[in-house]
């Protein structure tokens, strides 16, 4: 088992159902951008979120390779693909909640975007870039996501 840091495991970011039922795996290189990217995700975000929110972090989504953003219906620019995000729920927490305590926490994400009230999108800038700290929230009108800034 590879760890990320203290409370993540690498298992929790490529793991997927959408894979499974693909009949695929999601693999990375350890030598990867990608990984060294989830490393710096955790280490800088996630593992201090928890420790500020003394609750266990889900992880819904992690990296996500081409192949596997097309079949769940991700950007082509999701910062999924370069292992920059994950999509979190913690138990006994609403979405906006756990968006609520990251958006007033000093933590450097690029963006902290609760999706369709379901779970919490959350990402780091890319190696060199200032982090945005940007806080949206997503919702469906028809077939189009709407994002507005804010909770
Ligand atoms: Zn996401």
């Amino acid at each position: 088992m590879i760890s990320l840091s203290d409370n993540f495991t690498l298992h929790e970011f490529t793991r997927s159902q959408t894979a499974a039922r693909l009949g695929k795996r999601v693999t990375i290189d350890l030598t990867s951008l990608e990984y060294a990217n989830l490393v710096t995700l955790c280490k800088e975000v996630l593992q201090p979120l928890r420790g500020l929110l003394y609750r266990p972090i889900t992880i819904t989504s992690g990296y996500r390779p081409a192949w596997l953003n097309e079949a769940v219906g991700g950007s082509d620019h999701s910062a999924h693909l370069e292992g920059r995000a994950a999509d979190i729920v913690i138990s006994g927490m609403t979405p906006r909640d756990v968006a609520f305590h990251l958006a007033h926490s000093g933590l450097p994400f690029d963006q902290c975007i609760v999706e369709f009230g379901q779970w919490v999108h959350i990402s780091i800038a890319k190696p060199g870039e200032e982090p945005r700290r940007q806080v949206l929230t997503a919702s469906k009108r028809g077939n189009a996501t709407i994002y507005k800034d804010g909770l």
